[in-house]
C-alpha cells in the first residue's frame, strides 16, 4: 500500500472503520478508541531524540486518551543529561496513566561497537513490554546511534506497528515520510518550549533550537494538508488494516 499518497492513518482496534477526511481525498486513520488502554513504547539513542522526533505526538495522545502506559527508554546519556532526560520525560508524560522511564548509559557515537550489549538489553525489554505502538528511530537516519537503535527495534518487535521519526541534523538526511500525525500549533510549541527548557546542555548546538522544531513541524504540516497547520511525520514500513 503507498502510504504516500495517503493523508493520514486509521489503525487499530477501532469498530469506527474507516473516517471520511472531510473532503479531504485521502483516508484518515485513528487510533481505536480513546477509552481503551494505549499501550506506548518510545526508544531514543540521546537523551534528546524521542521529544524531537515524536514530543508533540505524544503529548497529544496523552491529551486525547484516557488511558496511556509509556515505557521511555533513552540508551545513552552521562549524569547530567540523565537529569536532564528525567526532567523532561516527566513533562512530557505528566497525564500518563503509567510510566517508566530508563535511562541507560550506553557510550554515544560508539553503539554500531556495542552491539553484543545493546542487543541483550533489547531482548530484556522485550520481555518486560508488549506495546500497541514502537516510536523508533528512521532506519536510514545518518547517526550510526540512531540506525542501531531502529535497527535493533524491527529485530526485536515483529508484529507490532512501528513509526520511525526524524531528527534534523547537519548531516542533512531529511527524508520523505509517508505517516503523519497533524498537530495544532500550541502543541508544537509546548514541545519546543519543554526542550528547551530541560535540555540547557544542548542549547549551545546551532540546530538545537525552537524554530528548527517548530518549522520542520509547520512543513509537515504542509505535506499532509493538516488542518491545524503543524504535524510530525513519520515512517511507516509496514502495516496491516482490518477491513
Ligand atoms: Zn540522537
Amino acid at each position: 500500500m503507498a502510504f504516500r499518497e495517503l493523508v493520514g492513518v486509521h489503525l487499530g482496534k477501532s469498530e469506527r472503520g474507516w473516517v471520511s477526511g472531510g473532503g479531504c481525498k485521502m483516508v484518515q486513520l485513528q487510533f481505536g478508541q480513546s477509552k481503551e488502554l494505549l499501550r506506548v513504547l518510545c526508544l531514543g539513542a540521546h537523551s534528546d531524540d524521542i521529544e524531537i522526533g515524536c514530543g508533540g505526538t505524544i503529548l497529544r495522545l496523552l491529551a486525547q486518551f484516557r488511558y496511556v502506559e509509556v515505557n521511555w527508554i533513552v540508551f545513552s546519556s552521562g549524569r547530567e543529561r540523565k537529569a536532564e532526560a528525567l526532567n523532561s520525560a516527566s513533562q512530557f508524560l505528566a497525564k500518563a496513566t503509567r510510566r517508566e522511564v530508563t535511562i541507560r548509559n550506553f557510550p554515544g557515537s560508539f553503539f554500531p561497537f556495542k552491539g553484543e550489549a545493546i542487543k541483550a538489553f533489547f531482548e530484556r525489554v522485550k520481555r518486560q513490554v508488549s506495546p500497541d505502538i514502537i516510536f523508533t528511530h528512521y532506519r536510514h537516519d545518518l547517526h550510526q546511534d540512531h540506525r542501531v537503535v531502529s535497527d535493533f527495534t524491527w529485530n526485536t518487535w515483529r508484529n507490532h506497528l512501528i513509526l520511525e521519526y526524524e531528527i534534523p541534523k547537519y548531516d542533512g538526511d531529511m527524508g520523505v515520510p509517508n505517516m503523519f500525525i497533524p498537530l495544532d500549533e500550541a502543541t508544537v510549541r509546548t514541545k519546543a518550549r519543554i526542550l528547551m527548557d530541560s535540555f540547557k546542555t544542548q542549547r549551545t548546538k546551532q540546530w538545537f533550537s525552537e524554530d528548527t522544531f517548530c518549522s520542520l513541524a509547520r512543513i509537515r504540516g504542509v505535506e499532509c494538508n493538516s488542518p491545524e497547520r503543524y504535524a510530525e511525520a513519520f515512517y511507516c514500513r509496514k502495516a496491516t488494516i482490518q477491513l
